[in-house]
């Protein structure tokens, strides 16, 4: 062994060592934070890897950075033959992956055209970060110090890789016929004729030596995520976007009362903080942050991380904390701030759009429950709201008995659960439906489309009480699952086979939620069910009464995004509609939000513009006769848009189900 292995060793034990001590150390931070599993449907999380992981499928969502990004990642994957060979050759230096033989010239020639694109792409992230300045890349405190030094160290990895294998030949002269598979390397031995051998080991030590450096640096910098986004990927959740709950034992003394910092946050809530890559793609979309607000999600992201550097390396090695340091908290003026908070309409683009599969709404609601639950901090208008749910079972002031008022005048009596007791379809009319004004005329064209269908169903009328939705959104976790569990209790007592509803924030929560607390029923929105009825002429539609109008569709996020129906609704309005529908320029899983979920429908918007102005807009720019939706949130939030934007008299803003009844037979 030469003095240069033995030299060798000793800096690559010592590089991983640190390295490894950096991991164990983020390790036991993550572990003060709270359990949850993360670690079943392995297929099911393998299968993500695959494709937002390795295939890089949300990167794309942005093409040209995506390409850019993509790139130098496919790059790394491959060019970790060369980073191989490097290090084996530290151990014993007759190595070359030319012993492999013929195969061999697929690594040299796959390594001259991955590292070349990788070099051309570092040119264009530097080109992109200095020159073009996209809006996204900026504030949170992001600065470009510390991508343009990992950005250096790749293109230093890059250039002492082509630099040792342009003059490799002089080392491995036996294995010259292989290397002619570095077409693009060749053309540089030439530069170093005559000091081939003093250019390699200098290109080689270059190479190790920046590697070594650049695992060591990762810990401390944004790219940690390089480590850290296929496990983040891995371990985000499987199936629907539901909130983290778990069920309050209210005999307990000690419950958990929401997030207020970092050692309350799950560990999963923690980890996020440390795949983040600071892109500002989340931020990119984010209504609030689009009108104005002072939330940015990427910043929620950051903050949790800064604040878990700060105080968690106290917490394990169990130091007293510094006043200044306790004081500070995650939800104060320091980090995270009420006005933030508040802000998020819990609409999900952030989600949607984060290519590492950051999940930025569980915090912000373990966030909004410490204000609420520990510190009764909340807006004053939401003390009405929730002592409404309480008092009524709704967030209106209607009382319990009114439930069934919007039935008064149709023809048929709309049965009630009670005096049925058996059935097939729970229609679960939801509060909106109910007592909104405006969402009664929705109930009343639903329930006269099941009875055209001759549907077997039943309302659980006075019985039924609002799912919850908004109460958990709004950080009264308490009061959410009071009013899950009485619901539960109340359609336990009767028999039927799925529960047909309006309103996407009663799909989400008792179709995917209320799974926690026992109730585990087969919930369809109207959209899929009426379609089906339609398609299967159950409900036929007329030629002559079709609609012949412009019309545009709002995808509701919580029947969107949450829940992956997009298609149901157009088709529905295709069919009455000559086959016609105007899309907006945001729309689909890029559709904007109105602005009410989250609970922001009962509070008031005193900051920059209004969301729903915002949507309305991108609605009227299709010129429409008709902005249609499929969520009572949505059809209050567009209404008083294009009321605001004195259009009322032009634009009429429906659900999809009053176009099918007004065209039916
Ligand atoms: S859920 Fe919507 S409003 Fe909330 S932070 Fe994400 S993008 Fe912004
Ligand atoms: S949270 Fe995701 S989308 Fe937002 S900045 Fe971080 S990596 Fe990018």
């Amino acid at each position: 062994m030469h003095i240069q292995n033995i030299v060798f060793i000793v800096l690559f034990l010592a590089a991983l060592s640190l390295f490894t001590y950096n991991l164990l150390r983020i390790r036991t931070y993550l572990m003060l934070g709270r359990s949850e599993n993360r670690f079943s449907d392995v297929g099911k999380r393998v299968w993500k890897v695959l494709g937002i992981g390795i295939g890089q499928a949300k990167i794309f969502r942005d093409p040209v950075a995506g390409l850019m990004h993509a790139m130098i990642f496919w790059g790394f994957l491959v060019l970790i033959t060369a980073v191989l060979e490097a290090f084996i050759q530290g151990v014993y230096s007759g190595f070359s992956l030319g012993m492999l033989g013929a195969v061999s010239q697929v690594f040299f020639a796959s390594q001259d055209i991955f590292g070349s694109l990788v070099i051309l792409s570092v040119l264009y992230a530097l080109f992109r970060r200095y020159v073009l300045q996209p809006k996204r890349l900026k504030g949170d405190g992001n600065t470009n110090a510390d991508a343009t030094f990992i950005l250096c160290l790749i293109m230093g990895v890059m250039l002492s890789m082509f630099g040792v294998n342009a003059t490799k030949m002089a080392v491995h002269p036996e294995y010259a016929s292989y290397y002619k598979a570095h077409f693009i390397a060749s053309h540089l031995t030439g530069l170093f004729a005559g000091n081939e051998i003093t250019f390699y080991n200098i290109f080689w030590w270059g190479h190790i030596i920046i590697i070594l450096t650049f695992m060591n640096y990762l810990p401390y910098s944004k790219h940690f995520h390089i480590v850290t986004s296929l496990p983040n990927v891995y371990l985000s959740k499987i199936g629907p976007q539901t909130l983290d709950t778990e069920e309050i034992d209210f005999e307990k003394e000690e419950v958990f009362l929401g997030a207020g910092d970092i050692e309350q946050l799950t560990w999963k809530e923690m980890f996020d903080g440390y795949a983040c890559t600071e892109c500002g793609r989340c931020t990119s979309v984010c209504p609030a942050n689009l009108t104005g607000k002072p939330l940015s999600p990427r910043k929620i992201i950051m903050d949790i991380r800064e604040r878990t550097s700060e105080k968690a390396p106290l917490l394990v090695g169990k130091q007293e904390i510094p006043a200044d340091i306790e004081s500070k908290k995650l939800v104060s003026e320091h980090y995270i701030t009420d006005a933030e908070l508040w802000a998020c309409t819990s609409c999900m683009a952030c989600v949607q759009e984060c290519p590492v599969n950051i999940e930025h709404v569980n915090p912000i609601v373990d966030m909004r429950r410490f204000l609420v639950q520990s510190e009764s901090r909340f807006p004053d208008e939401l003390l009405t709201v929730f002592g409404n749910m309480e008092n009524n079972g709704a967030p209106w002031a209607y009382p319990q008995s009114d439930r069934l008022k919007w039935t008064e005048g149709l023809e048929a009596k709309v049965p009630v659960a009670a005096e049925k007791q058996e059935f097939d379809v729970l229609y679960w009319v939801g509060c909106a439906g109910a007592f909104d004004a405006r969402y009664q005329n929705v109930s009343r064209s639903v329930a006269q489309l099941l009875d055209k269908a001759h549907v077997n169903y039943a309302i659980l009328g006075t019985e039924e009480k609002c799912n919850g939705d908004s109460a958990r959104r709004l950080g009264n976790e308490f009061l959410a699952q009071t009013l899950i569990k009485e619901n539960v209790e109340t359609m336990k007592k009767y028999k039927f086979s799925k529960i047909l509803v309006s309103c996407p924030h009663c799909l989400q929560t008792i179709g995917n939620e209320y799974k926690e607390f026992g109730g585990n029923y087969e919930v369809v929105h109207h959209s899929e069910f009426i379609g089906e009825l339609v398609n299967s002429k159950k409900i036929e539609i007329d030629d002559t009464k079709k609609i012949d109008k412009k019309i545009t569709y709002h995808d509701s996020c919580y029947l969107g995004r949450y829940n992956d129906i997009y298609e149901e609704p157009r088709d529905l309005i295709k069919q009455v509609n000559n086959g016609e529908l105007e899309e907006m320029k945001r729309t689909k899983d890029r559709g904007l939000c109105c602005g009410a979920g989250g609970g922001r429908m009962w509070m008031e918007e005193k900051i920059g513009k209004k969301v729903n102005i915002e949507r309305t807009e991108d609605a009227l720019e299709t010129n429409p006769d008709v902005i249609s939706t499929a969520c009572p949130f949505c059809m209050t939030m567009l209404t008083d848009g294009v009321k605001e934007k004195g259009k009322a008299e032009e634009v009429k803003v429906k659900d999809f189900a009053e176009l099918v009844l007004e065209s039916s037979k």
